[in-house]
């Protein structure tokens, strides 16, 4: 076993190199039954340790305060990917409740995509709830900035950790993503499948979207379709794939 030192030092060492990228998973309009955007999700494939799940060094990356560094440091940076998409294709990226609560944020963001070249409004951020927002004040404004510059904003993993309604109340999401969690137990008729609908209700009655996470049959698919889901990732439509696959997607899903 490692203990969560060496692996940050092996994780300072694979900075830079082709061991850290991003893979990018699909998000279907459920409306449309076309994708309407990617999600960048972060792999580290080490050469000693073998592929590590960004459940695992994500964490460590939070815990020792350098995440921000290594998500400027892949080697294929999704702001440079996905500036080639077709214009309606939009990118969502992760961003930790941690990295929410620095200052440095919007001007971090508002620098990827002049650089890039990418239009913040095909830029989604996602929230990710796995700590609680630490400094909700700055968070707050944060999330202004963001969304006076024209990105929106995600609601990730909604309905398990930290993240409650409190925060549909304090924070401009344009879209909540339910998570796998919920969407595994959506068939047959349970009570998941009650809080789905109810979820979806509400975030309507909002003026907020809803993406189903972690969708892996045509059952559950069909079941989000019929109750009103918004949008849908997951196994069964496609799992993360590498930049290059993803105009094959394309021509597949969109023609
Ligand atoms: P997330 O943002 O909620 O991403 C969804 C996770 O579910 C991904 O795991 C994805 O591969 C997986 N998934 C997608 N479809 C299915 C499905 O049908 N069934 C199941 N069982 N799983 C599915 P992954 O890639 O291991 O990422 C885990 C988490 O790590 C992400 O959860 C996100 O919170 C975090 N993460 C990943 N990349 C980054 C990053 O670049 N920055 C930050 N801050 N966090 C990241
Ligand atoms: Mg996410
Ligand atoms: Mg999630
Ligand atoms: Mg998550």
């Amino acid at each position: 076993m490692f203990n969560s030192n060496d692996v940050l030092i092996a994780l300072q060492g694979a900075l830079n190199t082709s061991q850290l990228y991003m893979v990018y998973q699909p998000i279907l309009n459920l409306h449309t039954q076309k994708i309407c955007g990617f999600e960048a999700l972060m792999r580290w494939n080490s050469p000693d340790m073998g592929m590590i799940s960004p459940d695992i060094f994500i964490t460590l990356l939070e815990k020792s305060g350098s995440i921000a560094s290594v998500e400027e440091m892949v080697s294929n940076p999704p702001w440079d990917v996905a500036v080639r998409w077709p214009e309606n294709i939009s990118l969502s990226i992760n961003f930790s409740a941690l990295e929410l609560s620095d200052p440095q944020l919007p001007e971090r963001v508002s620098r990827n995509l002049a650089t890039s070249g990418l239009s913040a409004s095909r830029c989604e951020i996602e929230v990710t709830e796995t700590a609680p927002i630490r400094d909700s004040l700055v968070a707050s404004k944060n999330m202004s900035a963001l969304k006076a510059m024209g990105v929106k904003l995600s609601l990730d993993d909604f309905g398990t950790g930290h993240a409650n309604l409190d925060y549909l109340l304090k924070y401009p999401f344009d879209t909540l993503k339910i998570d796998k969690a919920f969407v595994a137990e959506i068939e047959p008729d349970t009570k998941s499948a009650k809080i789905v609908e109810g979820i979806i209700v509400l975030a309507h009655d909002f003026g907020i979207d809803v993406l189903a996470e972690g969708v892996e049959s045509k059952e559950q698919l069909d079941r989000l379709i019929r109750i009103g889901c918004d949008k849908a990732q997951g196994y069964y439509i496609s799992h993360p794939v590498p930049a290059e696959n993803i105009p094959a997607l394309l021509t597949q899903f969109n023609y």
